[in-house]
């Protein structure tokens, strides 16, 4: 749908009975960005959703997160019927039959398939009621317990999926944003295009992540580490082991750690003198799956030298701090975007 800036946080606050959702209304009205209520019909509880690239979070006000699943949805090309979400869909890809496509649905942090959209979501929440539309970086900062009402500058990187968003917020107010095309998914890439290179070796995007989480790094490691990977070799065309060491796929992330670092150095850049001085005191905060890239935390200390830490849950950090602003109103009024 193309909402401009950093990727965007759905809040669905009950407010009692509303019309049900078409495709074609959720279309309109999400591309309004205001006035985005009643997109759900009616729901028994408020709901924060935090649509990822990557993984879609669903957290109930007074239960806590009742969904954690990838934003995968796998439909029946014949039919159309949708034959799993979530988990489910995300052990068919790259092993789907003929006859089953597994779709991710959302892109760079926005909505590329509406329609897979609407049957994802309704799938993980059923039914929900009027929504607001929120920056996601602020969320997440809530979520990782940033004093963000006060006067003073945070700032936090949040790196998901398809998107990392860089912001700096003082007084509920968004100081600077920025999103770049850069995170989690362009690092599975670049594992899958650095083992093709240097061994001729094809994997599927699962086994490149899994590579990434388990030995990618973005500074070297105290304690080595390898890791045994099987994929298929182009030239033999058969199946093949081989052994990796966590230099090479740090080597392999080199690009992507690059350009997350660059647009940190933009953002600090750009950021007023006033909140520099908070931020140099307070340091930055990462949230987002892709904070836990081994010494992404102790890189970022280095180049920058300032302090950093990482959000205590940070795949959870943006649905988390939705949660806290379902029953904060007033919170919720100041920072949604309508
Ligand atoms: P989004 O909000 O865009 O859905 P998330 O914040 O859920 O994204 O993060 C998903 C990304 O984080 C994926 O690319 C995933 O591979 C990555 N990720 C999850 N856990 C780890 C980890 N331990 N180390 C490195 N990357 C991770
Ligand atoms: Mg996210």
């Amino acid at each position: 749908m193309g909402l401009p800036g950093c990727a965007k946080t759905l809040l669905s606050k009950n407010l009692g009975t509303v019309p049900n959702m078409s495709s074609k209304n959720f279309q309109m009205r999400t591309s309004r960005v205001s006035n985005m209520r009643s997109i759900f019909s009616l729901f028994s509880s408020d709901l924060a959703i935090d649509l990822g690239t990557a993984n879609t979070l669903v957290y109930a006000h007074g239960k806590g997160i009742i969904v954690n699943e990838p934003s995968i949805i796998a439909v029946n090309r014949v039919t159309g019927e949708v034959e799993a979400v979530g988990k489910e869909a995300k052990e068919m890809l790259g092993r789907t039959p003929g006859n089953i496509i597994a779709i991710k649905p959302m892109k760079d942090g926005v909505i590329a398939d509406f329609k897979q959209t609407e049957k994802m979501l309704n799938y993980f929440i059923q039914k929900a009621s009027e929504v607001h539309l929120v920056e996601q970086a602020m969320v997440a900062a809530i979520g990782a317990g940033l004093p963000i009402t006060e006067p003073g500058g945070n700032m936090v990187v949040d790196i998901g999926g398809g998107t990392t968003d860089i912001a700096v917020i003082s007084l509920a107010g968004i100081v600077y944003s920025r999103s770049v095309r850069m995170a989690g998914n362009q690092m599975d890439e670049a594992v899958a295009t650095y083992l093709k290179r240097k061994y001729n070796l094809l994997v599927g995007e699962r086994t490149a992540e899994q590579i990434k989480i388990e030995i990618g790094s973005a500074f070297p490691l105290d304690k080595p580490l390898t890791m045994e990977i099987k994929g298929r070799n182009l030239i033999e065309g058969v199946p093949k082991t081989i052994t990796v060491e966590d230099s090479e796929i740090r080597e392999a992330l080199g690009e992507c750690i690059a350009t997350i670092m660059n647009a940190i150095r933009v953002a600090l850049e750009r950021t007023p003198p006033e909140l520099s001085a908070d931020i140099s005191d307070r340091g930055i905060v990462l949230t987002g799956g892709g904070a836990l890239i081994k010494n992404l935390d102790k890189r970022i200390r280095e180049e920058t030298g300032l302090p950093v830490s990482i959000a205590d849950d940070p795949l959870a950090s943006v649905v988390l701090g939705t949660g806290k602003m379902l029953s904060d109103f007033r919170l919720l009024r100041k920072i949604s975007i309508d």
